[in-house]
């Protein structure tokens, strides 16, 4: 797909504020400083409309970023920062219970993880918390430019193994450093989107 149009047409905090024109959704989510901004960014060739990085203290937001007026990219914010108070973190969980139980339009959340690193408590606890509720993961290991080439076949295993991935989902190791992944990822929402 070439992305002709994107904008960000809400940032939302509960339900009454999602769009409401019923066009599929696909949400991404990730532990903070993962690489979940500079992958929204890669794949719709903008240097930063995705924000990076959503601070601690900052106001916690769905953001809804319309994708050719064909289908929305919904940026759930990060996970895992130590810092965050417990308060915050109860708000953070009401919003993803909130948006991920009830959500019809969500067709496949995108979950992105370090291919460098074993997939973190976070990130587990994320992938198990998608598929408790029965919905289907894209996992994107990210950051394929940081290790050599061949290791790539033992640290996606390592992914696989740690997350315990369901067989129906689908792996992809990507890089916003090189491109690399992006058209099988493009590839993937073209057959979801059509
Ligand atoms: P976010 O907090 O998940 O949105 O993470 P960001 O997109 O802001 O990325 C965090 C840091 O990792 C930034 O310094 C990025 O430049 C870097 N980064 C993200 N993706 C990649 C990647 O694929 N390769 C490399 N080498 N660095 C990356």
């Amino acid at each position: 797909m070439k992305v002709n149009k994107a904008e960000i047409v809400i940032s939302a905090v509960s339900q009454q504020q999602y769009p409401n024109d019923q066009l599929p959704e696909i949400a991404l989510a990730g532990r903070s400083n993962v690489g979940k901004s500079s992958f929204i960014n890669k794949l719709i060739n903008r240097k930063n409309l995705a924000r990076t990085s959503s601070k601690p203290g900052k106001t916690q937001t769905l953001n809804f970023y319309l994708i050719n007026e064909l289908f929305y990219f919904v940026d759930v914010p990060g996970y895992g920062y130590a810092k965050v108070s417990k308060k915050e973190r109860e708000k953070w969980g009401k919003m993803m219970e909130e948006y991920f139980s009830t959500r019809e339009n969500l067709k496949v959340t995108a979950l992105i993880v370090d291919i460098r690193h074993k997939p973190s408590e976070d990130d587990v606890m994320m992938y198990n918390f998608l598929k408790h509720l029965e919905l289907p993961v894209l996992v994107i290991a990210t950051k394929l430019d940081k290790i050599p080439k061949n290791r790539k076949g033992t640290h996606l295993k390592r992914v696989i193994d740690t997350l315990e991935m369901d067989p129906e989902d689908t792996l992809i190791p990507f890089s916003s450093e090189t491109s690399e992944g992006k058209e099988d990822v493009w590839h993937y929402i073209d057959q979801i989107v059509k």
